[in-house]
């Protein structure tokens, strides 16, 4: 058996829908993919007192229930401290279904997806295979505490920070012609801990900048081995808004690249504006330097947070990233869908890259190839990997 139909059969259903045609029709999909525990009930409330008497893994909820609708129940199901998974069936307009997700994840519950009516077996595969993945740990980190800025200071002075390289392809050829080094810190007694946990960390406490310098000189280093090597890949840092007070930053960027080989063209640096430019003079004045010293910078997780339109007016970026909120799943997605198409478009008339982040599988794939984006980063190519790791991930990739 696979890792997806051992999963199936594993887990229970619990079907919530008024219609009893749509029971019988989802309990055959489901029993069809290898589901053998599956229940229904005909409203929201008959499915809260069966979650108090019975274990389900999956609640496969339509919406538009009379008596208590489907937004209702989710809000009620967040209270029982529901922990399995949802997935959203409805045959209302897209957006609605979208909308619907957005708020069951803003509960905290664990949303494998939304499904359109008719509901066949090729459309509930892919989320009960999100279920398998996540059961045999291949999925992201899940949440992750925060940690003490007294360690994180002596984990960087310690040389405890790791960087991993994420290949980004060319659409047209699949040619890897970047890479995005993401931190990772190699803790003694909590093992591989991801950016989440201390970025922000540092961000607040002022280690940001003995963070970026510490990631920047290994990426630059790694850099000019494969440029020695002779492949051309374009390294890029992420660069947090709070180092853009830093005068010195482009005299600094400019020669750890070239003291390792790399001349700025060669060099990218990602700009993620989690919170407000508040002063800002410096940024301008570091990034539109950094420019015309020929380092391309990217404006990173565009769409979210204040990487906006306002920023692409008045900062010199070449390359736009698009959050994976808007590839991840967009071809199911009417309105992740709309985004991306305007982002590619808008970068298109600005004369930047496109970059899309989060391409997970074929279909994402697909999407961005159709929109015409010019660089694709996310699962569906490679995961993040320590450098030996991705040297050799190179060798076997067909299109070097
Ligand atoms: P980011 O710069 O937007 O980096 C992309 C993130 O998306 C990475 O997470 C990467 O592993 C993840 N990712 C890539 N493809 C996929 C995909 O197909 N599916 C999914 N679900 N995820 C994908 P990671 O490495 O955990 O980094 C998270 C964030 O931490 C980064 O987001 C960046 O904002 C920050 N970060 C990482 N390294 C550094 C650093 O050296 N300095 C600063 N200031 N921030 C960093
Ligand atoms: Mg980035
Ligand atoms: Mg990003």
């Amino acid at each position: 058996m696979t890792d997806t139909a051992n999963s199936v059969a594993m887990h229970s259903y619990l079907i919530v829908d008024d219609e009893p045609f749509m029971h019988k029709m989802i309990t055959r999909v489901l029993s069809t993919l290898g589901a053998e525990k599956i229940a229904s009930c005909e409203d929201g409330q008959s499915a809260l007192d069966h979650l108090k008497g019975s274990d389900v893994d999956v609640i496969l909820c339509d919406l538009n229930m009379p008596g208590m609708d489907g937004i209702e129940f989710l809000r009620h199901l967040t209270q029982t401290g529901y922990k399995g998974a949802v997935m959203l069936v409805s045959g209302e307009d897209p957006r609605v279904l979208d909308t619907a997700r957005n708020l069951a994840e803003a509960h905290d519950l664990k949303v494998l997806g939304a499904l359109s009516k008719p509901i066949t077996p090729d459309k509930v595969k892919p989320l009960l295979d999100i279920l398998a993945e996540e059961r045999a740990g291949k999925r992201a980190y899940g949440p992750v505490d925060a940690l003490d800025v007294e360690e994180l200071r002596a984990g960087i002075d310690g040389d405890e920070l790791e960087v991993f390289y994420q290949p980004k392809v060319a659409v047209t050829d699949k040619r890897v012609v970047g890479v995005e080094s993401l931190v990772r810190w190699r803790h003694k007694e909590r093992g591989l801990v991801p950016p989440v946990a201390f970025i922000p960390v540092a961000e607040e406490h002022g280690l940001i900048d003995a963070l970026t310098d510490a990631v920047y000189a290994k990426a630059a280093a790694q850099g000019g081995k494969w440029l020695a090597q002779g492949r051309e890949i374009k390294v890029a840092v992420n660069i947090s808004v709070d180092s853009l007070t830093r005068l010195d930053l482009p005299e600094f960027i400019v020669a750890t690249g070239r003291e390792n080989g790399l001349d700025p063209a060669h060099i990218v640096l990602e700009i993620t504006e989690s919170r407000l430019m508040e002063d800002i003079k410096s940024p301008l004045e570091i990034l539109t330097r950094l420019r015309l010293k020929g380092v391309s910078l990217s404006i990173d997780d565009f769409g979210t947070g204040h990487s906006s339109m306002e920023q692409l007016k008045r900062i010199p970026f070449t390359e736009l990233k698009i959050d994976r909120a808007f590839v991840y799943g967009a071809c199911r997605d009417t309105s992740a869908r709309a985004i991306l198409t305007s982002s590619v478009t808008l970068a298109k008339a600005l004369g930047m890259t496109t970059v899309a982040e989060g391409v997970e599988d074929q279909d994402d794939w697909d999407l961005v190839a159709e929109l015409g984006v010019d660089v694709v980063q996310g699962y569906f190519i490679a995961k993040p990997m320590p450098a030996d790791e991705f040297d050799a991930w190179l060798a076997a990739w067909p299109a070097g």
